[in-house]
């Protein structure tokens, strides 16, 4: 997953009608205490550096403030400008605008993405409407739009650079996609649906986190730990004791701690507790139920895309992306989908097989699936995850990124102990090729209370050219559970495949070599961003990488070649029930979004209800993301309408692997060359179905995707 903040600089807006909330914005930034540290220019070493150690909690508010009311004197400037309107004095400025608000922004994403205690969720509820009002203000004002069109309709016989046309653009589409066409009062309902919405995404994102913080379940007693290895039952005893639980076991309602235990518990009662603590976040009737948050987002998103002029908001947000309809989505949905279900069915057989054959006198419900999966696992691929576990520590799996990063694009990873950072977790890295600095990486692996569940990539400052020459800075974040100290943190294969996506993200920003800054790295379509971190995926299953850094935690052996031969002989199992608790969360999201009646109250859980029965959801399976806990659709705009870029994406790494395997393996320099030249180093300064043509010689081929999850060719 990519988190992105809201607005890079050119984010902002003109406006000020002089609305209470600008007048509240001046006031506050008189007084404001000193926020000098959030918004001044990074200095100190390595190009400059985030100044995790000066900067304080209590500073993001007034720092966001006052960044808010520079941005608008930037804007103000900018369209207030007599001269006539050239990129340099209207595109160019306005790229350049707003840098304190960007880099106050990048602390106020760290802060609520890693450390959301209650003081700073109070600032975030505070902070994103007077957010989206800064961002109404900015595509609303017509003399800056005005500017802005006058230089995009002449942008072709101007003497403009390719991704000078290009940001302009990109620029001039933003705004058209965001109402700046309409009329006065369009506009102002339109800025009171954003407002609203911007409030109830921090609704639905605190709901969430609260079930996740406060429903944990406690194991009293030895029994209740059947099963589980005993790292499970270590961590699990290190959970009760920072819950106040000491000498008893606890799981907390995350996916990091309820899916091993799904795995591995034989205790049938205590799988079925923990997955319906699991899959009812966001659904327990408690104050934090999402229901009506849901209700609510989903009939404005609909207001707001026929105002702005598309039947649905999936039409409205599918427009701007490579699949340019949601009807475009489906159909690459539907044909997967079919074959998915026919490979459920087949697995769910085998394993009922091996419940009977254990003499277990049940049908395999939800709960079961993972353990039985398992089971059935073992059983044909003679894979054992506890096993394969003892090989993958969190340290050399990192040191088996770096050294890949190194083979394929000539980079190199130093340490730094010099740099502050904003918890003793976290570490960072120098990155450089040919000795010449690329870019930071931060890594902050574990979890810990309020920090948000799963695992993403965060860009802190983009690389650009255009003012002066920036490296990126970019991070990582996970929920690893900590080790004892001094003992190795040993993570599951899946977790292992996650570090290196996160880390694909992490290499798109660091290698982007464009100009502008809104077009660097990761700052392409949604439905391309997936594209190389799902690439980058596949050098964890080298053999190069899984010799020399798949290593046993305790004799330091490498993995069996036999072992990793039946890792990739497995490698398309269970990809019945991967594949479609993803898509029937796709389907659901773009179905929901798809609905033209901008006044229907639709029911969260009824339309899944509705729409699993439509598709012919397996019994066995739920969605991954129940409706209520989907955050990717409904703590923001960014994946809504878009959970289904994953899949979409993943024709193009499935196609791009394959040109690999053509040139006879994963470390072909000529095809890892071209992998950085037109993929990973042209952020969006490029169209992404050009840039994936530059790297193929030809459109995507969608069979690579079914043939790599093994289904049938059709
Ligand atoms: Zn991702």
């Amino acid at each position: 997953m990519k988190r992105r903040n809201f607005l890079r600089g050119a984010a902002a807006l003109a406006a000020l009608s002089g609305t209470p909330i600008a007048a509240l914005e001046k006031a506050l930034a008189k007084t404001a205490a000193p926020v000098e540290p959030l918004l001044a220019e990074w200095g100190g070493p390595y190009g400059g550096i985030p100044p995790f150690g000066t900067v304080k909690a209590t500073d993001i508010k007034p720092g966001l403030m006052k960044g808010m009311s520079l941005m608008r004197s930037d804007i103000g400037v900018i369209s207030s400008n007599k001269a006539a309107p050239t990129f340099e004095n209207t595109i160019a400025a306005f790229e350049d605008a707003g840098r304190p608000l960007g880099r106050a922004q990048t602390f106020f994403a760290i802060y609520t993405g890693t450390m959301n205690d209650k003081a700073m969720r109070a600032v975030e509820a505070e902070m994103n409407p007077l957010l989206a009002t800064l961002d109404d203000d900015i595509t609303q004002s017509t003399s800056l739009f005005q500017r802005i069109q006058a230089v995009y309709e002449a942008r072709t016989t101007s003497g403009l650079t390719d991704e000078q046309q290009r940001l302009a653009e990109v620029h001039y589409d933003r705004f058209a996609r965001r109402g700046a066409k309409l009329d006065a009062v369009k506009k102002e309902q339109l800025r009171t649906i954003n407002r609203r919405l911007a409030s109830l995404y921090t609704t639905f994102s605190q709901n969430l986190l609260a079930d996740e913080e406060e429903i944990t379940m406690v194991l009293e007693r030895e029994e209740d730990l059947a099963g589980l290895t005993s790292d499970l039952r270590a961590a699990a005893a290190a959970s009760a004791e920072t819950h106040g639980q000491k000498g008893k076991w606890l799981l907390t309602n995350t996916r990091s701690s309820v899916e091993p235990f799904l795995t591995f518990s034989t205790r049938r009662d205590l799988r079925e507790k923990a997955w319906r603590m699991w899959t009812s976040r966001g659904d327990n009737g408690n104050p934090h139920d999402n229901r009506a948050t849901i209700v609510e987002i989903v009939k404005l998103r609909t207001q707001r895309a026929q105002l702005i002029g598309y039947p649905s908001h999936a039409h409205w947000s599918l427009a701007n992306n490579m699949a340019k309809t949601p009807e475009a989505a489906m159909d690459l949905m539907t044909r997967v989908w079919k074959s998915a279900v026919a490979r459920v069915h087949e697995e769910v057989a085998d394993m009922q097989k091996v419940a009977a054959s254990e003499g277990a006198k049940i049908t395999i419900e939800p709960w079961d699936y993972w353990f039985y999966a398992e089971k059935v696992r073992k059983a044909r691929y003679d894979v054992d995850q506890d096993e394969v576990k003892q090989y993958l520590q969190l340290d050399k799996i990192r040191d088996g990124m770096f050294w890949a990063a190194g083979k394929v694009y000539g980079l190199e990873f130093s340490k730094l102990t010099d740099v502050p950072v904003y918890h003793p977790d976290m570490t960072v890295y120098e990155v450089k090729r040919a000795g010449q600095r690329v870019g930071l990486w931060y890594f902050d692996p574990y979890a810990r209370a309020g920090k948000s569940s799963g695992a993403w990539m965060n860009e802190y400052r983009s690389q650009e050219r255009f003012r002066d020459p920036t490296t990126p800075i970019v991070s990582n974040n996970s929920n690893f559970i900590p080790g004892k100290s001094g003992e190795p943190v040993l993570i599951s294969w899946d977790d292992a495949n996650t570090m290196f996506h996160e880390f694909g993200h992490a290499l798109h920003g660091l290698q982007s070599n464009v100009t502008y800054p809104t077009l660097a790295g990761t700052n392409v379509k949604r439905d391309f961003v997936e594209f190389p971190s799902q690439v980058n995926e596949r050098w964890l299953t080298t053999e190069e990488v899984l010799k020399q850094f798949a290593l046993h935690y305790k004799t330091g052996q490498p993995i069996p070649k036999a072992l990793v031969d039946k890792i990739m002989k497995a490698k398309t199992f269970n990809q019945g029930f991967a594949t479609v608790e993803y898509l029937a969360g796709a389907i659901y999201d773009m179905k929901l979004h798809m609905t033209t009646d901008p006044n229907a109250a639709i029911d969260p859980s009824e339309f899944e209800k509705k729409t699993m029965s439509e598709i012919g959801m397996p019994k066995e399976i739920v969605m991954r993301h129940r409706p209520k806990a989907f955050g990717h659709i409904f703590s923001g705009d960014g994946y809504s309408a878009g959970y289904y870029v994953y899949i979409w994406a993943d024709t193009m790494s499935s196609d791009a692997a394959e040109a690999f395997v053509e040139a006879g393996g994963f470390y072909d320099k000529a095809t890892c060359d071209r992998l950085r030249d037109t993929i990973f180093s042209v952020g969006n300064s490029i169209a992404p179905d050009v840039a994936f043509r530059k790297f193929r010689g030809r459109d995507v081929d969608t069979n690579a995707l079914m043939r790599d999850r093994g289904f049938p060719v059709t």
